[in-house]
């Protein structure tokens, strides 16, 4: 008998006191042991080098996470000639005998959730049920990529001819880089890495800069499920330094990829050139930006909407590919909905992310912090403030990464701050005069990722679900928190390629079909 079926972890109940208290006493137990040397892990073993670089509490910048080693060209060359010697026996390992391997990883997240959930309060500055959520995210996608390779691994008999035995099966590409982003630290890293060790790749794995020491958790994760050596390799690094040397290199098959657009473009033009010694095609898989709209119609449950909006663009500081950045509103309903949306977004407080009643923190980093800024400057010269919720001294006198709050409206199709992903707290109001127009202005720019409707019309409901053409639409909820399988996620257009994390067709990237057929 194959293991039961897959369900999703369930949320943080904060009603139950334990739970409550669970979460100071982990940021405390972990506060006190961080500020280390966070070595490189290669081939089995820590590797240390001289190059640092500090990770940082984004809410105290003084408060030092880790002293993270940076891997350099060499130490990527290794990484990935012991990627490459695992990847020999690992692919042949049996397809059951590697999904145990990542149900016990399950096992290590689900016996360690709070301590892990304490890291990304510190590191990047989750609420608690945003870092609890990136969590259980991990745990799903562990064990539900397991089950995925458990049915592929059945060799699949083709055809039915008389004196033939026809059979088609996978294997592993090889090695794969895998470049995570900061913003679903553990989540995105767990579930691009597992999804590649499921399918028999090896892995060299580059965590984000800022989010490094939570990038470090699948060391101690795949050491407690007992992987063997050299499949999975940690090796941060500085992009300039090492990125297109680790995407460049000849031995590797597959980059999975998450993060801005301009990068995911560059990865799939330098990984289509072939360099000398290269033995195989390259196969990228790039979750790239999104620019996602939320539509009112003039029928929508405001209660609803207004929560669902404010949550998908300013839950943890609008840092997520799916954020609502731009709400879409019908005009008969215009200036209700925009009345309850700033009076709301009034309500907001802004602090510390591991104060629960903060449901802003700051965002994840001086850079992030920069960027939000200059955004906001553009947001403020092409359309009107509605909502500007400045920091006040006191929170500026921490030195914390925080940015204001910002709601703008008359903002239309040809703005910048209507086109360009900001991944930050900025929430850009767009005006329609009917469900046409919405639509048009929903669809009108290069990505596809995520998009939300917000309507009791069956007939809109239906149109939307045909002509809001994004990845992921959401009727009646927002934009943000996909599930694993429920949800399956991940947009077209400059959105990305690959098929969905968390869906179906994901593991089928990381390998190669065989086909055998005997002569009987
Ligand atoms: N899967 C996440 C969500 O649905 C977003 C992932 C990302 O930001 O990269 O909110």
């Amino acid at each position: 008998i194959g293991p039961s079926r897959f369900v999703n972890f369930p949320v943080a109940d904060f009603t139950i006191e334990a739970e409550r208290n669970a979460f100071p006493d982990s940021i405390a137990t972990v506060r006190a042991r961080m500020g280390g040397e966070v070595p490189l892990f290669i081939n089995g073993k820590d590797v240390v080098t001289s190059d640092r670089l500090e990770s940082y509490n984004p809410a105290d910048p003084s408060e030092i996470v880790g002293s993270v080693c940076q891997a350099g060209v060499t130490e990527v060359d290794i990484a990935i000639e012991a990627a490459s010697d695992a990847y020999l026996s690992w692919r042949d390992v049996a397809p059951e005998k590697r999904a145990e391997v990542l149900f016990k990883a399950a096992q290590y997240l689900k016996d360690t959730i709070h301590e892990l959930c304490a890291l990304q309060v510190l590191e990047v500055g989750k609420q608690w049920d945003q870092a609890h959520a990136d969590v259980s995210e991990a745990i799903d996608f562990l064990e539900y990529y397991a089950r995925e390779m458990i049915r592929f691994g059945k060799p699949r008999r083709m055809g039915r001819a008389p004196g033939e035995m026809s059979q088609l099966f996978y294997q592993g590409k090889g090695v794969a880089a895998v470049i995570a982003p900061w913003n679903f630290p553990l989540a995105i890293s767990v579930g691009m890495v597992s999804a590649a060790i499921a399918s028999g790749c090896s892995v060299v794995y580059k965590p984000a800069g800022i989010s490094s020491c939570v990038g470090h958790n699948l060391v101690e994760m795949w050491k407690a499920a007992g992987l063997p050596d050299g499949v999975f390799n940690y090796c941060p690094g500085r992009g300039s330094v090492m990125g297109d040397h680790l995407v460049d290199h000849p031995d590797v098959s597959v980059i999975a990829f998450t993060g801005s657009m301009e990068v995911g473009l560059r990865i799939q033009e330098r990984a289509a050139k072939v360099q000398p010694g290269q033995q195989q095609c390259k196969r990228v898989i790039a979750e790239m930006g999104g620019k996602n709209g939320t539509i009112i119609d003039d029928d929508a449950d405001l209660d609803e909407a207004v929560l669902g909006v404010l949550y998908a663009a300013f839950g943890f500081q609008g840092q997520k590919c799916s954020a609502c950045s731009r709400v879409i509103v019908l005009d008969s309903i215009y200036d209700r909905f925009i009345e309850r949306l700033t009076e709301a977004a009034k309500s907001v407080k802004l602090g510390p992310s591991e104060n629960p009643a903060n449901y802003m923190g700051p965002v994840a980093d001086k850079a992030a912090q920069k960027n939000v800024l200059r955004y906001i400057r553009i947001a403020e010269e092409e359309g009107n403030v509605l909502v500007k919720r400045e920091v006040s001294d006191d929170l500026k006198a921490t030195g914390g990464c925080y940015v204001p709050l910002t709601i703008v409206d008359g903002i239309t199709k040809d703005h910048r701050i209507a086109q360009e992903e900001v991944f930050g707290p900025v929430l850009s109001v767009m005006r329609a005069k009917n469900m046409d127009e919405a639509l048009d202005i929903a669809n009108s720019t290069r990505f596809a990722l995520t998009g939300a409707i917000y309507t009791r019309s069956p007939a809109n409901l239906e149109r939307a679900s045909r002509e809001f053409r994004v990845g992921n639409l959401y009727l009646n909820k927002p934009s943000v928190g996909a599930l694993v399988e429920r949800h399956a996620f991940g947009g077209f257009k400059m959105s990305g390629v690959g098929s969905k994390a968390g869906g179906p067709d994901y593991l089928l990237q990381f390998m190669d079909p065989r086909l055998v057929c005997e002569n009987t």
